[in-house]
């Protein structure tokens, strides 16, 4: 069975196209600035056999149906096609940003589903159009194709509603349902299912504290395998420091700032967003600069650092409370995948709580998912890499076959 997978951004739009049979990718895909004066397509064909080759176009790509029909172009075309023509996709997964309360499960795509992410909206006004965009060109290209579904928030759904409610007025969960939803969800989901696989452990018996450090981060407490816990919020702003957003700050700093930059609460919020992070106290929101900047002995850098990994390590310790102890610390995405540094931090002096790094097997640089701690630590320590394109297809295939 091929599936392609979509993540359909405001002016962006990645795809990949996966077999089933040894969940092998055929095709990826990124298109970017859509709407923009000249636009990119970029594919690589067959990556897993030829790693360095892509090809990739400049031309103006004015809107999203455009940019899937030249995604549709590419993949049957005659120099980079993989496929002979449209019917060769099975079926097709659609990463949706927010789907409320309404999911707590992959969806096959119909008029019922379509309205639902609609209603959704106000709670994602950045990536829930683009989203739907995405499906609604989809169901017109690959009319007799099932689309399905697949919500970053879904994985989360489990969390309990004293771990979910915020302490504000109740009105504004009646009225405009203001809760925690958490994000990244295909990605902890992921690394859940493969942890547990590594550990030798049913998924429904293993408690895990994943931690998805990339641009964006987030972390979840797993309890036999259903999220009660994570960082991120009503919105992706929320929890730990990352490379650009502000992560957990007191809510009053919106007001202060407000009132003295004289800045409107949209722009206080853009500052939040974009200017924050990793960025603002350091001026660099790449990890692997800041270990540059750090090595010639620049202070910012140092304290950016510092204070990202002190989140990620605080998030630790609380997440043991809550969940009465835990089988494995799951390290994933960019930073956490790659950065010895961050882990080593992060994990540093934690012995009390059963958790001891193994130097060098934090610092071996191998691939794919390794156990990182000690003989002696109580909770394993590991890194899983993540995929949320083959955790899509593999949902969308699950709801295809029923
Ligand atoms: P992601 O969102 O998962 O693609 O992660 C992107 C981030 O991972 C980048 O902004 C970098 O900060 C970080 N990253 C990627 N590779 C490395 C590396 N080798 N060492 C440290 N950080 C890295």
């Amino acid at each position: 069975m091929n599936i392609l997978v979509i993540n359909c951004g405001s002016s962006s739009l990645k795809y990949q196209l996966l077999d089933m049979t040894g969940e092998s990718v055929v095709a990826t895909g990124v298109i970017e600035r859509i709407g923009e004066e000249l636009g990119s397509i970029t594919q690589k064909s067959n990556p897993d056999k030829y790693p360095d080759a892509k090809s990739v176009e400049q031309l103006p790509i004015p809107n999203h149906e455009a940019a899937m029909r030249l995604m549709v172009d590419k993949l049957v075309g005659e120099d980079w096609g993989v496929i002979d023509s449209l019917r060769d996709i099975d079926a097709v997964g659609h990463r949706v940003v927010q789907g409320g309360e309404d999911f707590s499960a992959p969806a096959l795509v119909d008029k019922g589903v379509i309205r639902s992410i609609q209603a959704n909206i106000p709670l994602a006004p950045l990536h829930n159009p683009a989203n739907l965009t995405g499906i609604e060109i989809a169901l017109e290209l690959f009319h007799n194709t099932p689309n399905v579904a697949v919500f970053d928030t879904e994985f989360h759904q489990t969390i309990p509603q004293k771990a979910f409610m915020y302490p504000v007025p109740m009105e504004l969960y009646t009225e405009f349902k203001v809760r925690k939803y958490g994000f990244h969800g295909t990605s902890h989901k992921y690394v859940t299912r493969t942890a547990a696989a590594h550990l030798g452990k049913p998924v429904d018996t293993v408690n895990l504290i994943t931690v998805h450090l990339g641009n964006g981060c987030s972390m979840a407490a797993v309890e036999q395998g259903k999220c009660v816990d994570t960082t991120m919020g009503l919105t992706p702003l929320a929890g730990l420091m990352m490379g650009t957003r502000c992560g957990d700050v007191d809510p009053a700093i919106h007001a202060f700032v407000a009132k003295h930059r004289q800045m409107s609460l949209a722009d206080v919020d853009a500052m939040l967003n974009k200017q924050s992070g990793l960025f603002g106290v350091c001026g660099m929101n790449d990890m692997r600069d800041i270990h540059a900047a750090r090595a010639k002995g620049d202070d910012a850098a140092q304290l950016a650092f510092e204070m990202f990994a002190y989140r990620v390590k605080s998030t630790i310790g609380a997440y043991l409370a809550v969940l009465g102890g835990a089988d494995a610390v799951v390290f994933t995405a960019g930073i956490g995948e790659n950065d010895e540094d961050v882990r080593a931090l992060a994990c540093q002096d934690l012995e009390g709580l059963g958790i001891v790094l193994d130097p060098e097997k934090n610092g071996a640089r191998e691939p794919g998912v390794r156990t990182i701690s000690g003989r002696d630590s109580r909770v394993a320590v590991l890194i899983v890499p993540t995929d949320e394109e083959l955790e899509i297809a593999q949902a969308t295939q699950a709801i295809v076959n029923g």
